[in-house]
């Protein structure tokens, strides 16, 4: 029994790596789907609910955009079963690098001008494109509301956003991720990056 506790503990306490084993789990990052077989990764953390811990699912390159501490910190004794340890790396090590990056949740033309930007606090006008926020607390992603995408490098302090958020955009059609692109290398606003 004690042993049996030891284990269980130990186990708990790392994040990991491994094979979907259904298909019936979405992805805390992007809401889709996590195929039967489908490589992931999951976060243990505690149970905001109930005593003890809970694994989040993640794809595992969501996982580096939104949580990459914790992937990061497994990714050292996973690399050598994993197909491209080195795209999670880096995409980890950027999101890492400013900390509202793991905010980002994809892009959007605004449906309506109701909405105040986080940054500028001014509305977002109908059809401006808007880049949507969550908020990650206690095991939980919330919707924590927008920034124009002109207001990007002001609000995350780096301009290198646009591999997060055309990942976190699946519902754009190849269009709109067109004009997603040119709007991301056209139209820098006039706050200069950050650089290290
Ligand atoms: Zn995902
Ligand atoms: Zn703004």
């Amino acid at each position: 029994m004690a042993a049996r506790r030891i284990s269980d503990i130990l186990r708990a306490m790392s994040h990991i790596f491994e094979p979907a084993p259904s298909g019936r789990a979405k992805c805390r990052g992007c809401g889709r789907r996590i195929e039967l077989g489908e490589l992931r990764f999951g976060e243990r953390t505690p149970n905001p609910y109930a005593e003890g811990e809970t694994t989040l699912w993640f794809h595992p390159l969501c996982a580096a955009y939104k949580r990459p501490e914790p992937l990061l910190e497994t990714l050292g004794r996973a690399k050598e079963n994993l197909p491209a340890p080195e795209a999670l790396e880096s995409a980890a090590r950027s999101s890492s690098a400013h900390r509202r990056l793991p905010r980002i949740d994809g892009a959007e033309r605004a449906p309506s001008g109701q909405a105040k930007c986080r940054s500028c606090h001014e509305p977002i006008t109908r059809g401006a494109w808007r880049i949507r926020l969550v908020f990650y607390e206690q095991g939980r992603f919330s919707p924590a509301g927008f920034v124009h995408l002109t207001c990007r490098t002001a609000y995350f302090e780096s301009s290198d956003i646009l591999d997060p958020l055309l990942h976190f955009s699946p519902d754009l059609n190849d269009e709109e991720r067109r004009e997603l692109v040119g709007a991301c290398t056209v139209d820098a606003d006039p706050a200069p990056p950050l650089r290290q």
